[in-house]
């Protein structure tokens, strides 16, 4: 997808600079961002990094140390959470127990004292909105867990949100609701145009769900990009290592111009070529992202003097749609090969054991300087 620049999207929501402090400890660092009218924005981070708290502080339930939080140009701090024209969804979905599936719908449109026949147009909109219409009466221990998530859902779009925030919005799923829920809540979502904040601690779920990620690290967006751009550019160790599986080497450079840079890695002989747009300075730590389908595994040697590296193979793992290969160097380090399975009929693919060629393209190395 081009990025809200390029889609002309407006600036709906502007953090600037927020940061909060518990006591002593800073959970949330001086953190920026804008995000556009329409977009689905994921928050993704380990354990403890300060997902949450950046949620909790734009729904109105934490108050920042410093900084603001403007929405449509007009600040939210200060303001209490149910006067925001934003909604949270759960991860426990929080619905009320003991109401029915159309009363927890209507639940903040009452509480809003919307006029009866508007309050049930809104309702009829959204269980259909939701594909609920046939589960009006019953109540939440009567639904299955996806069902449960779409009254939800369909309870936090009630009140037309300019802004809706999901907390770990699958949490409560197993893994193969989560992944057909995933595309459905995007949908709905979607057919609504609401801007959409989550968080998540599954990368599978932001890259699938989101138009932009922002990877976080103890309380700070250490990269904001397209999943595509971060899983192909990440701008340092911390995110190449976060977003899917990668071999990295630490290198050492050896000459250097305008776009190539000749490399050794520190801990096997063979020479790096590397394609480049930064400026190498000579002696700059530099380590070396390889994504794992990038490499290439045969037999046969290389006629190219750089860009391979020779090993044993020591495993394969089957995964159905893909075999990891992992591939020891004369060092003892493991370097992991993918190979898609539909090539698992040719002739000759390496096995256990055999000594074996390890190869990639100059362009497909990622240059990490910190
Ligand atoms: P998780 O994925 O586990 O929910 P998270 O990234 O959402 O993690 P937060 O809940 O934002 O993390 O917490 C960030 C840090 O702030 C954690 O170290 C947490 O212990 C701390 N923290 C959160 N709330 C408070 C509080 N009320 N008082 C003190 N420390 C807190």
């Amino acid at each position: 997808k081009p990025s809200p620049t390029e889609q002309n999207l407006r600036p709906i929501l502007e953090i600037k600079d927020i940061t909060k402090e518990f006591e002593a400890f800073t959970a949330v660092n001086k953190v920026n961002l804008t995000l556009y009218e329409g977009e689905i924005f994921a928050l993704l981070g380990s354990s403890g990094c300060g997902k949450s708290t950046l949620l909790r502080m734009l729904a109105g339930f934490e108050t920042p140390t410093s900084g603001s939080i403007l929405l449509d140009g007009e600040e939210l701090i200060g303001v209490p959470p149910y006067k925001r024209p934003v909604n949270m969804m759960f991860q426990s979905y929080a619905l009320f127990p003991y109401m029915t599936v159309k009363q927890n719908i209507a639940f903040g449109l009452k509480q809003e004292h919307l006029p009866k026949s508007q309050i049930e147009e809104r309702v009829e909109k959204m269980l259909h909105l939701v594909h609920m219409e046939d589960y009006v009466d019953r109540k939440p221990f009567q639904l299955s867990g996806g069902q449960r998530q779409r009254v939800a859902l369909a309870r936090s779009l009630a009140k037309e949100p300019r802004v809706l925030l999901l907390d770990e919005p699958m949490g409560a799923l197993d893994k193969k609701l989560r992944e057909q829920m995933r595309l459905e809540l995007v949908d709905i979502i979607n057919s609504v145009g609401v801007t959409c904040l989550m968080v998540t601690h599954d990368q599978e779920e932001a890259m699938t769900m989101a138009d932009r990620i922002a990877i976080m690290d103890r309380g700070q967006f250490v990269q904001i990009g397209g999943p595509r751009e971060i899983y192909e550019n990440p701008n340092c160790r911390f995110c190449a290592e976060f977003i899917g599986s990668v071999n990295l080497f630490d290198c050492t450079l050896i000459s250097s111009n305008a776009t190539q840079s000749l490399l050794r890695a520190d801990d096997f002989t063979h020479l790096i070529e590397l394609q480049h747009d930064i400026d190498l300075a000579d002696g700059m730590p530099l380590t070396i992202a390889l994504r794992p389908e990038k490499i290439y595994i045969s037999h046969e040697k290389p006629e190219e003097e750089t860009n391979w590296c020779h090993g044993v193979v020591e495993n394969i793992a089957y995964l159905g749609d893909i075999s990891i290969y992992y591939v020891k160097l004369k060092d003892g380090r493991i370097v992991t090969s993918t190979l898609p399975n539909v090539d698992r009929f040719k002739q000759g693919l390496p096995t256990w054991d055999d000594q074996v060629y390890l190869s990639w393209d100059a362009e497909s190395c990622i240059a990490l300087t910190i």
